[in-house]
C-alpha cells in the first residue's frame, strides 16, 4: 500500500505543523470530472489576495516585501537572523497576514529591523511594493512600524468590551477612521429598511465600508468593483466549468454564483446558495465566495474562501449500508425491548474529498463544513454538511509518528494494532455514532424530552457512543465488509478507554473540571467500566506513568452492552436522578495527581497546537488544439514552493 510510505507530516515551525493531503479516487473520476475539479481548484486559488486584504490594509504588500527578500537574500541564510526571518515569513503565510490566524495577535519578529532593513536593500526596487512615486526608504519607513511596533494594529479582531471594536481592530473591513457606533447604525437602518423582514439578505457580506463625501458607503466586492480584478478570473475560471459541470441544477448554481460575483447582489447570493443547497447529485461539489464572518468584530463581512471537492464513494457506501440495515441493528440493540423502536430510519452522512483549500480554509482547514449560514435559507432549505475525509486522514496519519501513541499506549503491540486499523474504526465508529447510534431507541409514552434536563446532552452522546462501541466488535461489521477483521474494533476499545481515562485530559486546564458534554460521555463510560468491569480492564503505573491495559476484550464489550442498556433505560424512562448520579460520579471530577502526570507527558512531546495543509499541485496537460486531455496530481513541493508559487501566479491585487 502506497500511502503506508507517504509522507503527511511536513514542516513544523513556531506554534504550527504543515500536513500533506491525498486525494484518493481522484484518478478513478472521469476525465470530465477531473476537468470540472480542475477550473474550480483555479477559482478558488485566485481568491487568495481578496482574504489577504481583508485581513489587514498591510498585509500584500509586506507579504511582495518579504517575499523579495527571502528569495533575494545574499547573506548568510543559516544566521540567527536569517532563521527568525524565514520562521516570520512561514507564520505570516500561514495565518494569510501579520496576525495569528486563530488568537488574531499580530506576531513579533525575532529578527531585528536592522537586519530587515539591509535584507530589504539587497533587494531589486522593482520587487518591492513602492507606492506611487515612493522610494525604499519611505516604503521602510512606512511599513516597518507594522511589522516591528507592538503597538500598531496588535489585534486582527478585537472582542474586548468597551473599546471601540473597529477603530482598535487591525482587519481592513471599514475604512480606518469608521467607528463601531456609526457602522452599527448605517447597518441597522439598512435592516430596518429590508423589503422582506421575514427573509433578510446578508447586509454589508460582501462590502468594505468606507467614507466618501462625509458619507457612509459601501464599497461593493465584485468585477468592477474593489477586489474586481481577483474576482474576474474567479469568474473565468468559474465560466470554464459551467458547461462541463455534471447536471443542470450544478449549473444553475455556477451561473448565478457568476451573476453574483457581477452585481454584488445579495439577494442574487441567497439564489445561489438555495441552488447549492440542493444540488445533491453531483460527485463534484465546491463553495467559493465571501462565507464566514469570524473576522470582522461585527460579523457582518465576511472572508472570502473556497473549495472543491468529490464525494469519497467507499466512506459513503459505508454510511449507507449502515443506513439500509438500520432496522436490524436497531432489533439486535442489548437494550430492553420496550425502547427499541419498531421503525427505524438510517441517517446518511456524506464524507467528501477536498481537492483543494482556498483563502480562508487554506492553510488551516476546517474537517467539516456545514453551509450555508443564512438562518432563513438554513430553516426554509435546509443546510449541506459534510466532513472532508482525506483532511481527517492527513490528521491521523499524522498523529502516527508524532510520539503521542509511543507515550500513551502500553505496549508495542497495542499500538501496531491502532496504527493499523485506527483510522478506520474512527470512522466506523463516527457513522455509526452518527446514522444510527442518535436515532436509535424510543421514548415511553408520556415520558418528557427534557426530562434530563443538564444532563440530557451527555447522556444522549453516551448513548450513542455506547451504541458504535457496542456493535464495532459485532460480527455483523465484518458480514458487511466494513471491517478487515474479528481483532479491527481492538483499536478503538483501546483508544476510546485510553483516551476516556487519559489523554483527553490533556485539553483541561490544571484544577478546571471536565464540562464539555461529549468529553463528559467518553469519561463517564470509560470509568464506569473501569470501575464496574475490572476483570477487563485496569490502570496500571509503570515507571511513574500511568497506562490503560485491557485484558479481555470480548468482555469490555459486555460492559459496553451493560451500560448501553442502562443508558437507554435513563433516556426513554426520563430517570434524572440516575442520569444526575452517573454523570456527577463519572463524568465531571478529575483526579489532579493524574490530570498532572498527564498533562507532563503531553507537554513533553511538545507537539504543533495548530496544524495546516499543504495543497496537491494540479497540472493539466493539452493537446494541440489547447483541450485539457489529463489533469497530473503531484505532491512533491514543499511549504515555501507553493506560497511563492501561488503569490507569483495568482497575483491579482
Ligand atoms: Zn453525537
Amino acid at each position: 500500500m502506497a500511502a503506508e510510505h507517504f509522507i503527511y507530516s511536513d514542516e513544523r515551525f513556531a506554534d504550527l505543523q504543515m500536513l500533506r493531503y491525498r486525494v484518493p479516487g481522484f484518478e478513478r473520476l472521469t476525465l470530465r470530472q477531473q476537468v470540472l475539479l480542475y477550473h474550480l481548484s483555479e477559482a478558488a486559488l485566485w481568491g487568495r489576495d481578496i482574504l489577504w486584504d481583508q485581513n489587514c490594509r498591510y498585509n500584500l504588500r509586506i507579504r511582495r516585501m518579504l517575499e523579495a527578500v527571502y528569495v533575494q537574500y545574499k547573506g548568510e541564510r543559516e544566521s540567527d537572523d536569517f532563521r527568525a526571518f524565514d520562521v516570520y515569513l512561514k507564520r505570516v503565510w500561514f495565518s494569510n497576514g501579520i496576525h495569528h490566524h486563530y488568537g488574531s495577535q499580530k506576531f513579533q519578529p525575532a529578527f531585528s529591523p536592522t537586519f530587515l532593513r539591509e535584507a530589504v536593500l539587497m533587494c531589486d526596487e522593482s520587487s518591492l511594493p513602492l507606492s506611487a512615486g515612493q522610494n525604499v526608504e519611505a516604503m521602510m519607513a512606512e511599513l516597518f512600524p507594522v511589522i516591528f511596533d507592538p503597538d500598531v494594529l496588535p489585534k486582527r479582531v478585537n472582542q474586548a468590551e468597551g473599546a471601540d471594536l473597529l477603530l482598535t481592530s487591525a482587519c481592513n473591513y471599514y475604512a480606518p477612521d469608521v467607528k463601531q457606533a456609526e457602522a452599527e447604525d448605517f447597518y441597522a437602518r439598512m435592516k430596518a429598511q429590508a423589503p422582506d423582514p421575514e427573509r433578510p439578505v446578508m447586509y454589508g457580506l460582501n462590502s468594505t465600508l468606507i467614507r466618501r463625501n462625509g458619507q457612509l458607503y459601501e464599497d461593493v466586492w465584485r468585477s468592477g468593483g474593489r477586489y474586481g480584478a481577483a474576482i474576474d478570473h474567479i469568474i473565468a475560471e468559474l465560466e470554464a466549468a459551467l458547461p462541463i459541470a455534471e447536471n443542470e441544477q450544478q449549473a444553475a448554481v455556477i451561473r448565478r454564483l457568476v451573476d453574483f460575483y457581477r452585481t454584488g447582489d445579495l439577494k442574487t447570493f441567497d439564489e445561489y446558495t438555495i441552488l447549492w443547497v440542493n444540488e445533491t447529485q453531483g460527485e463534484v461539489d465546491f463553495t467559493n465566495g465571501f462565507t464566514e464572518v469570524y473576522g470582522d468584530p461585527l460579523g457582518l463581512k465576511a472572508s472570502w474562501e473556497g473549495y472543491a471537492s468529490f464525494v469519497d464513494r467507499e466512506a459513503t457506501r459505508r454510511a449507507a449500508t449502515l443506513s439500509e440495515n438500520a432496522q436490524w441493528f436497531e432489533d439486535h440493540s442489548p437494550v430492553d425491548a420496550r425502547f427499541r423502536k419498531e421503525r427505524v430510519k438510517g441517517v446518511s452522512a456524506k464524507v467528501i474529498n477536498a481537492v483543494i483549500l482556498g483563502g480562508d480554509l487554506y492553510p488551516s482547514s476546517a474537517i467539516g463544513i456545514n453551509l450555508p449560514n443564512s438562518n432563513w435559507v438554513r430553516a426554509e432549505h435546509g443546510s449541506k454538511s459534510v466532513t472532508i475525509g482525506n483532511l481527517t486522514h492527513a490528521y491521523d496519519e499524522a498523529a502516527k509518528g508524532n510520539g503521542f501513541r509511543e507515550e500513551f499506549v502500553i505496549d508495542a503491540d497495542t499500538r501496531e494494532l491502532i496504527n493499523r486499523y485506527g483510522s478506520l474504526c474512527d470512522d466506523l465508529h463516527t457513522d455509526l455514532h452518527e446514522c444510527l447510534g442518535h436515532g436509535s431507541g424510543r421514548m415511553l409514552p408520556g415520558t418528557d424530552p427534557d426530562s434530563l434536563k443538564a444532563y440530557g446532552s451527555t447522556i444522549e452522546e453516551a448513548r450513542a457512543d455506547l451504541f458504535a462501541l457496542y456493535y464495532l466488535a459485532d460480527a455483523k461489521m465484518l458480514e458487511l465488509g466494513l471491517l478487515p477483521d474479528a481483532e479491527a474494533y481492538k483499536a478503538q476499545y483501546y483508544s476510546y478507554m485510553m483516551n476516556g481515562l487519559l489523554t483527553q485530559l490533556v485539553r483541561i486546564e490544571l484544577g478546571h473540571q471536565i464540562e464539555e458534554a461529549h468529553m463528559r460521555n467518553r469519561a463517564l463510560i470509560a470509568r464506569w467500566t473501569l470501575a464496574h468491569y475490572s476483570e477487563a480492564v485496569s490502570l496500571e503505573m509503570c515507571n511513574g506513568k500511568t497506562y490503560v491495559r485491557v485484558t479481555d476484550y470480548g468482555r469490555l464489550r459486555e460492559a459496553f452492552a451493560a451500560l448501553l442498556a442502562e443508558v437507554q433505560r435513563i433516556k426513554s424512562s426520563g430517570d434524572y436522578a440516575a442520569a444526575r448520579q452517573l454523570v456527577e460520579t463519572y463524568g465531571v471530577a478529575i483526579n489532579p495527581t493524574l490530570h498532572a502526570e498527564v498533562l507532563q507527558r503531553y507537554r513533553r512531546l511538545d507537539l504543533a497546537p495548530y496544524k495546516g495543509f499543504i495543497n496537491p499541485r494540479y497540472t493539466p496537460c493539452r493537446d494541440e488544439s489547447g483541450q485539457i486531455i489529463s489533469i497530473h496530481v503531484d505532491y512533491d513541493e514543499s511549504y515555501a514552493e507553493q506560497m511563492l508559487r501561488y503569490s507569483r501566479d495568482y497575483a491579482t491585487l
